[in-house]
């Protein structure tokens, strides 16, 4: 007999379920609520909710995983713009390429009336 069946243990998986990586969560769960999501580990700082069971935090330094239930990807509460995360430029937390190109330069531009 196999020891392999359909019920095996299951642990508390992120959002997403297992193999997903936390951005890619963040980013399910921000398309799903419509609100600014990040993940723990991230630095940004504001009032936040557990996309899980709604677990309030004001966070000052980096996410944690939500005490209640483990959950890790969290939404932005606060108003205004998005926050962007210390140590991250793109706006979705994907580096973009910066082209290796000579940059474009406008030098036709006249001022003269
Ligand atoms: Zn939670």
């Amino acid at each position: 007999m196999s020891s392999r069946g359909p019920h095996q243990h299951r642990r508390a998986e992120p959002a997403g379920g297992p193999g997903l990586s936390p951005a890619v969560g963040a980013k399910q769960a921000e398309a799903r609520i419509g609100k600014p999501c990040f993940y723990g580990g991230q630095k940004v700082q504001g009032l936040f909710a557990c996309v899980a069971c709604q677990f309030q935090i004001n966070n000052r330094k980096s996410l944690p995983t939500c005490p209640d239930c483990g959950e890790i990807v969290w939404a932005y509460l606060g108003d205004g713009p998005r926050p962007v995360p210390e140590g991250e430029t793109a706006e979705d937390g994907v580096q973009l390429d910066a082209p290796s190109g000579p940059v474009k330069v406008e030098e036709n531009v006249k001022l003269d009336p």
